[in-house]
């Protein structure tokens, strides 16, 4: 039996779980609706999901609000809260097989991105901030010998995290982790198109022993579930992965209710600038194509800008063909497929539709440029190259979420920095030379919450991660994701 062969027998007996999880139990949305979850690797309906609503936000609400009050879990000692997330970090690890399995059907995702690199993700970021909670210090401030003047981060009380589908897991976990961390009550939204793994893990936050109301999950629509999050009045902060467009309701739902705290990250538009000195010109074509065609160019970062400095233009572009073609969809369940599915039909029509823009507003397709693998009844596009593209064409404006790369050229370092910085995003940036000082000049010159040089991923959980710009507010990863989930309180001992 060939692995996808072995992977389609395990479907054929995998459980899901499809209610929402509130209070420590699996339940029926109030109102009895379900939606349907489908697979976008061959359209089919895996299951009916609970399509919560604003009664069944109430409930969470009310039940997180009390867990959160009893001082259960914002109020132990931070060694005890270490524990209890070390074993929920360890009972996702023992469950990466399965859960990356649901991940692959759920959004498309090839097999081995979802084991090695989102289920790694995910435990490794539940890991290092379990490892952080008793590692964290309080400041005194230098005031007068005759006081004491207290610092301390308090947890802010119910986070809700409305997360997308493009890393369905990974970006509720760069979430809940260090929200939980900080003692407060989580309720989770995933994406209506991938709310598989979500719902899983909660039952495992139960075995871990996380209190009933700390971990709680609400699957449906933003418009529905989504929104009433934002428009709690019991909610004390949203923390936002998803569109710049969905973000700004966000902003506005908070000044239209309680004032709650928001945590955006949105899109992105990242410009990867190849200069005519880069060491090795291969290696950057290899990872230009990557950095865009990952993950079905479904990814904020995706290097969807590429800015060919003149004089390699010619050869670069070449290159950057050649390895496109090796990212040609293939069947998610099979471990070398490189690049599955569509998260849905829908995302798939847009695609498309911006392929016919590019095309219409004179930008000239190098490579690929159609829908692949319909035979399937799943949503493939094949790697698309545009050349000729000027930056203010809408396909090097706006955020397409697909394996579309729009290529510019560009003659000097000011040239480049300038229709770099033409974007109302500000996610990342990539830049490519051999000298040392112009890399430097180049990086600082960048509007942009992350730059990387002679490479177009250097994240980690160990670095922030956010955007300038229309890209975000607050930051993501490393310890710096505490600051949006606790707030600073200032207490003055008189000692005289
Ligand atoms: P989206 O449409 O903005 O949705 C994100 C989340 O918001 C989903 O859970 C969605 O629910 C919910 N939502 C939608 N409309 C809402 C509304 N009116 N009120 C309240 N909630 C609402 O984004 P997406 O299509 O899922 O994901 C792609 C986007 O995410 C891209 O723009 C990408 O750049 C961004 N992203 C950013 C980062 C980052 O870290 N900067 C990382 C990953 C992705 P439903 O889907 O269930 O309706
Ligand atoms: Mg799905």
């Amino acid at each position: 039996m060939s692995a996808a062969e072995d992977y389609r027998h395990q479907i054929t007996s995998i459980s899901y779980r499809n209610k929402a999880f509130i209070n420590g139990k699996y339940v029926d949305a109030a109102s009895g609706k379900t939606f349907d979850c489908i697979s976008p690797i061959d359209g089919r309906v895996l299951t009916k999901v609970a399509a919560c609503d604003k009664e069944d936000v109430d409930r969470a609400v009310k039940a997180g609000r009390a867990a959160f009050e009893s001082g259960k879990w914002s109020n132990i000692a931070p060694r005890k809260r270490k524990k209890i997330l070390q074993k929920f970090a360890a009972l996702v690890e023992q469950h990466k097989d399965e859960l990356a399995l649901l991940e692959t059907l759920d959004m498309g995702k090839p097999i081995s991105e979802s084991l090695n690199s989102d289920m790694g993700g995910v435990v490794n970021c539940m890991e290092w901030f379990a490892e952080s909670v008793d590692k964290i210090y309080d400041e005194l401030a230098p005031r007068r010998p005759d006081s004491v003047s207290m610092i301390t981060r308090e947890p802010l009380g119910i986070v809700a995290a409305v997360v997308p589908w493009n890393f369905p897991l990974m970006m509720a976990a760069w979430k809940y982790s260090p929200a939980l961390a900080a003692g407060n009550a989580v309720i989770l939204k995933p994406a209506e198109q991938s709310p598989l793994t979500a719902l899983r893990i909660a039952e495992l936050a139960s075995e871990a022993g996380i209190p009933d109301g700390i971990f709680q999950v609400v699957p449906g629509f933003g418009e529905t579930a989504g929104q009433a999050l934002g428009m709690h009045m019991d909610v004390d902060m949203v923390a936002f992965t998803g569109s710049t467009e969905v973000g700004k309701y966000f902003l506005k739902y908070s000044g239209e209710s309680n004032m709650k705290h928001i945590s955006l990250e949105c899109g992105g538009k990242s410009p990867n600038i190849i200069f005519a000195d880069v060491h090795d010109l291969d290696y950057a074509a290899k990872e230009a194509a990557a950095g865009v065609f990952y993950n079905s160019g479904q990814v904020c970062t995706a290097a969807t800008r590429l800015l060919i400095q003149q004089d390699v233009r010619d050869a670069f572009l070449e290159k950057v063909a050649k390895y496109s073609e090796a990212w040609a969809p293939g069947d998610p369940l099979d471990p070398k497929t490189l690049m599955g599915s569509m998260v849905d039909e829908s995302q798939m029509s847009r695609v498309m539709s911006y392929i016919d823009v590019g095309q219409k507003e004179g930008a000239k397709v190098a490579v690929g440029g159609k829908q692949a693998l319909s035979e399937t009844g799943g949503f493939y596009v094949q790697p698309t190259v545009f050349e000729a593209v000027n930056n203010n064409m809408r396909i090097a404006q706006e955020e397409i979420f697909g394996p579309v790369l729009s290529t510019i050229t560009f003659k000097d370092e000011a040239e480049a920095v300038e229709i770099a910085n033409n974007s109302i995003y500000g996610l990342q940036a990539n830049l490519w030379t051999r000298d040392v000082k112009k890399a430097h000049n180049v990086a600082r010159a960048l509007r942009a919450g992350t730059v990387n040089v002679n490479a177009t991923d250097g994240g980690d959980i160990t670095a922030p991660f956010g955007g300038y710009k229309q890209s975000g507010i607050g930051r993501d990863k490393s310890l710096h994701a505490f600051d949006k989930y606790t707030q600073l309180k200032h207490t003055y001992i008189h000692l005289r």
